[in-house]
Order: C-alpha cells, then structure tokens, then sequence
C-alpha cells in the first residue's frame, strides 16, 4: 500500500516571537524555516505504517520552492519519496484541491497521513476539508494505528482522558497527534542521500485545478500587547516575607 504524509514548512517554534504580522499574512518569513512539529509526528507514523504492514511512505508539501528543505528532511528521516507542489496563495480550501489532485494523480494511496495542526496558520482544519475534497472517511486525534488490513484501519483517538478505538474503510485520512510516538531522528547517510533529491514540482495546472481566490481573508493579525506582569520580592526571614506576601496577596484581593 502507498501512505502519504502531508508536511507544511513553517518558522522554527523558538523564532516565532520574532515574526511579523505582515510575514505572517503575506506567508513569506525572514526566520529559519523547518518541518511543522506536528508533522515530524505525522512522518513517524507513516513510516511505522510502512515497516509494520509494508508498501512505501512519501512525502508532499504545498509551499514555494524554499519547503523543499523539509521534504528533505522528510527523507532524511525515511520517507522513500517527496513531492513539491507549488502554492499559489491559496487559502485551506485551496490548498485542499491542489493537495486531493497530487493525491488522485499518485493513484495507489492508501492512507493520507498528516498532523494535528500547524504552528503557524494553526487552524487544524486541512485533514478535515481534504477528507472532504476526497471523498474519504477522516480520523482525527489519531494516537495509535492499531491494525491495517487492505481495505479498512482501525485506529486509537484520544478523546479528552479516553481513548476511541475506531474502524473506517480505506482509503481515509488520518490526522495524528503526539501520543502517536517521539519522530525518530534522521539518519547521516539518509541527511546525506536527501541533500541530492531534486523532488518532482507540480503546479497547479500540472494537476488540472484551477485554485479559488482565497475566501479567507486574515485581518488585523497582530502580536497580543506585551504582558504588564511584575515580579516582586519579599525580604527578610521567612515569617516576614510570608507576612508580607500575605499583606500584598490581601492588598491586590487575592485572598
Ligand atoms: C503565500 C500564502 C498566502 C496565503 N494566503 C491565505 C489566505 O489568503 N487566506 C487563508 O486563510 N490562508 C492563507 N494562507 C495560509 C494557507 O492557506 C495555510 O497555510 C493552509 O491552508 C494550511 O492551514 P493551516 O496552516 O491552518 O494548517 P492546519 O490545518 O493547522 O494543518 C494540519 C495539517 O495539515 C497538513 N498541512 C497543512 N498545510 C499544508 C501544506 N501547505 N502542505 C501539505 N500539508 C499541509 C499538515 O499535515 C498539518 O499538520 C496563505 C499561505 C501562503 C503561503
């Protein structure tokens, strides 16, 4: 069977204070870019997929032609394949059509793998509207694929402290979250086997579809105001200064 895990390149998680809104909207960072944390997680679960059942595991990413990086670090960490398909400013919808048309066009997938959401646009709503595009049954919060059989999965979500055992036919979409497995680190020879991949580009005419103008429109996206937090420090021996924590705890009407 052939799985395929959907990755988005996004800013490094310790360099997203640094982001501009207008970076944010325009989609074009100045800071260091790699794989979607979520999506190291969806990388992991599609090659376990892979050893455990068999088949091959690629990788697919809509973005410019910068994501190319994290398909090779989908590679790196043992993906057997990688697909770039060039972004044209969609919005999910849109991302949605040129991701369902890579997907048809590949022909023999049975599993689409992606993350739980992303630290950027963070809506978590791509696995849900591809599902859809698709046609496919969609799981959700997928923390263990229990079994996979030619033609159906069944898998354990997490809901709330419990957890779900689910059946549904294949093919299907499967969002996974971190209870999924630690993603294993990539090894030297396949860093260096991945440096040299040229992927395949497909636009969105190679894939017939004619992307809609974003419906989404983001507005007044801004940093939140800096926090007006202040520290304060009681001296003195113990008693005193839980003496006059008590008095400032009963002066600012915490207790
Ligand atoms: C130039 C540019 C312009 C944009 N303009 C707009 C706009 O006008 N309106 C708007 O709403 N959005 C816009 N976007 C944002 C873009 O549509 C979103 O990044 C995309 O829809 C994914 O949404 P998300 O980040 O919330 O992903 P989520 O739904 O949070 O992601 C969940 C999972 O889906 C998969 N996934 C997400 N994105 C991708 C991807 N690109 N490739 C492969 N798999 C993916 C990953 O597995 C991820 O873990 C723009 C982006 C760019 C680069």
């Amino acid at each position: 069977m052939r799985y395929l895990v959907c990755i988005k390149q996004t800013p490094d998680t310790a360099e997203l204070p640094k982001i501009t809104p207008e970076e944010a909207a325009s989609g074009k960072f100045s800071v260091n870019l790699v794989v979607n944390p979520w999506d190291e997680l969806a990388i992991e679960a599609g090659l376990k997929l892979m050893e455990t059942y068999g088949g091959v595991t690629g990788a697919i990413t809509v973005g410019d032609e910068g994501a190319i990086d994290a398909l090779r670090s989908a590679l790196a960490m043992g993906c057997k394949d990688a697909t770039l398909v060039k972004n044209v400013g969609a919005d999910v919808s849109g991302v949605a059509d040129l991701l369902a048309a890579a997907v048809k066009k590949d022909g023999d997938v049975g599993v689409v793998v992606t993350g739980q959401m992303t630290v950027d646009g963070n809506s978590g709503s791509l696995p849900v509207v591809l599902g859809r595009k698709l046609g496919w049954p969609v799981l959700t919060g997928v923390a263990k694929i229990v079994d996979l059989a030619d033609d159906s999965i069944t898998v354990e979500r997490t809901v709330g402290q419990a957890r779900l055992t689910v059946k549904t036919s294949l093919p299907a979409v499967v969002s996974v979250n971190k209870e999924i497995g630690e993603p294993r680190y990539p090894t030297f020879i396949n860093i260096r086997k991945a440096a040299r991949v040229k992927a395949p580009v497909l636009t969105a005419d190679d894939l017939g579809v004619e992307v809609p103008a974003p419906v989404v429109h983001m507005t007044n996206f801004r940093k939140p105001p800096a926090r007006d937090a202040k520290v304060q420090l009681f001296e003195g021996s113990p008693q005193e200064a839980a003496a006059a924590l008590v008095d400032a705890l009963l002066a600012e009407k915490v207790l």
